[in-house]
């Protein structure tokens, strides 16, 4: 049997690099078959190894909100590179950033950039616990906040007992302080604030949440959050690393009307590069090194090549009308596939906002993990490879969400929805 360009390339990343990849969801283990090997992309389309395209709904799970190589990104990388690649030491580009966001995004009043998400997640809560004095941290089913230990940790046996680690390697001595709730539950809320109000040093959530597949929690969800964290005087965590300037310009916390204490960032503000920012109420802020006493640092944060090109990027983001544009191409998408199972008979619901969008093989939008999870995933596995067989490039994973870029095209649209016609024509067998 000859094997394909990718499959010797996946055998051959595999002599060194642990499982092939340098993060577990590129390696297909949710859908099967041999991960793509990616040569270059440029506006909407990947191409792999042997030059074949693909119509690329990952966007780099987000960054590639301008599509890929944008041109201005693509300048202002060159010119930062001419101008040295790090100092470590200030420069004025990281101002220039800091401005950008705080204008933009009113809760953000000091920030501090980081390299990655999960580096700003993990400094968030250890902030909000410097802060706080309190120890206790609550997160929600489903949710994602990058891999450092306090957040690897999933729900008890009983519903308001303390975490058990999902992952080896993470002391139980960490996730007894992690309280893991359902997410979009009222009730379990005001339940764990009456047991443990005063112990709570915070609250992480993905005020959109993107990593179980995409789920828009209710106002009432947000607002109950909002008012138990004030009560008890716990801090708010938006953990906006994905949904940040990715749902509309001012992200969830706009979309919901909700003032966070804290917000998380990373994925689009570096336009690619890799990055992360943690920011918000100057008080709370003001406890972080060199003004306060709980550490945090990075030889890389704010690398002057990553606050250029997110620099470029934010003049395109702020542009008038961008992002009613990008919601239209996301809108026109998710009704074409839903118009389309809807046709060959085949339970399918979708959700979306602004340039993100959530496909399930589910009779009903799915509300909270549990539900996600009960979605047909192999139906989802079909559609993904049969999808990938007609050069269109979905997240292979049934619990990722999936990006429009802006320089998605009708043409671009038009044959994702014709793809999709032939597949949901094979999965209902009509
Ligand atoms: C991707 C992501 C992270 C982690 O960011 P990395 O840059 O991968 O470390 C954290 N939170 C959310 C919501 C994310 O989507």
């Amino acid at each position: 049997m000859t094997l394909t360009a990718d499959q010797v390339l996946f055998e051959k990343a595999k002599r060194h690099i642990a499982g092939g990849v340098n993060s577990p969801v590129r390696a297909f283990a949710g859908v099967g078959g041999t991960p793509v090997f990616i040569s270059r992309a440029a506006g909407s389309k990947m191409y792999d190894t042997t030059g074949r395209a693909y119509i690329d709904y990952v966007g780099s799970w987000g960054p590639m909100i301008l599509g890929h190589t944008h041109p201005k990104v693509i300048a202002a990388v060159k010119a930062a590179a001419d101008d040295g690649l790090s100092f470590g030491a200030p420069t004025p580009s990281e101002t220039t950033m800091a401005d950008i966001i705080a204008d933009i995004v009113p809760s953000v009043e000091l920030l501090r950039m980081t390299s990655s998400g999960t580096e700003a997640t993990m400094s968030a809560i250890r902030l909000a616990r410097g802060y706080t004095g309190r120890d206790k941290i609550v997160k929600f089913e489903g949710c994602y906040h990058g891999h450092s230990d306090s957040l690897l940790v999933k729900a008890g046996s009983g519903m308001l007992d303390i975490g058990e680690p999902t992952s080896q390697g993470v002391p139980a001595d960490f996730a007894k302080h992690t309280l893991t709730l359902p997410y979009n539950d009222v009730s379990a809320l005001q339940a764990a604030f009456e047991k443990f109000g005063s112990e709570i040093a915070c609250v992480i959530v993905e005020p959109i949440a993107g990593n179980m597949n995409m789920i828009i929690p209710s106002q009432h969800f947000h607002d109950t959050l909002r008012q138990l964290c004030t009560d008890n005087g716990a801090v708010l965590i938006f953990d906006e690393v994905m949904t940040g300037f990715r749902v509309g310009l001012g992200g969830a916390q706009a979309y919901f009307n909700i003032t966070p204490d804290l917000t998380t960032f990373g994925k689009i503000i570096g336009a690619g590069l890799p990055v992360g920012a943690f920011g918000g109420k100057r008080e709370i802020m003001e406890c972080i090194a060199p003004l306060g006493g709980v550490y945090q640092a990075g030889t890389l944060s704010g690398n002057p090549l990553a606050m250029r090109a997110g620099k470029a990027m934010f003049d395109e983001l702020t542009v008038e009308g961008f992002y009613e544009a990008l919601s239209a191409k996301t809108a026109k998408l998710v009704q074409g596939l839903q118009a389309l199972a809807d046709k060959h008979g085949v339970d399918f619901a979708t959700c979306h906002l602004g340039g993100m969008f959530g496909l399930f093989f589910a009779k009903t939008l799915p509300q909270n993990f549990g539900e996600v999870s009960q979605a047909d995933s192999q139906k989802f596995a079909k559609f993904f490879h049969g999808m990938l067989d007609r050069g269109i490039y979905l997240a292979p994973s049934a619990f990722e969400a999936a990006f429009m870029s802006i320089m998605h095209s009708d043409e671009d649209i038009q044959k994702t929805l014709l793809a999709a016609d032939e597949v949901f024509g094979e999965l209902s067998g009509t």
